[in-house]
């Protein structure tokens, strides 16, 4: 038994993006840990490519008889160091990006990902990325 966890994605067709077991749930807490602190992290969806702010209290989570997926390495964490609208600016951007290793579905192009105007740095630009920029392995750590 694994518990999964998953944000459904913010079109209209509210996809489903796994997601690493959240670090906020370290020993000591509980589910309800998730919808009382808040992070909050970027993630593209591989079905419609919009790419959106999450927030930790719309995870979602379901019980299996199969392992956790990033555990088994079924599937990874990834992300792209990303860039925001003021030139200037120095904080993180992270678009957050779960590849599927058997496949489907397919992580979509980076140059066809849209900013649904939600992904913003903490000094609130609207994150933007160079389709160039290649994408990092995390090793399945939640930003959560
Ligand atoms: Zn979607
Ligand atoms: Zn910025």
């Amino acid at each position: 038994m694994a518990t999964l966890y998953f944000l459904e994605c913010h079109s209209a067709a509210r996809h489903r993006i796994d997601i690493p077991a959240p670090t906020l749930l370290a020993k000591g807490s509980n589910l309800a840990t998730l919808t009382t602190v808040e992070k909050r992290a970027v993630f593209v969806c591989n079905q419609c490519a919009i790419v959106s702010l999450y927030s930790s209290k719309e995870i979602r989570w379901e019980e299996s008889h199969t392992p956790d997926p990033f555990q088994s390495r079924a599937y990874s964490l990834n992300c792209l160091q990303a860039e925001c609208d003021a030139r200037s600016c120095a904080l993180p951007k992270i678009i957050h990006v779960v590849f599927h290793v058997a496949g489907e579905p397919y992580p979509t192009n980076a140059a066809s990902w849209w900013n649904d105007g939600t992904a913003k740095c903490d000094g609130g630009h609207l994150i933007e990325w160079n389709p160039q920029t290649g994408l990092v392995a995390v090793d399945s750590e939640s930003p959560f």
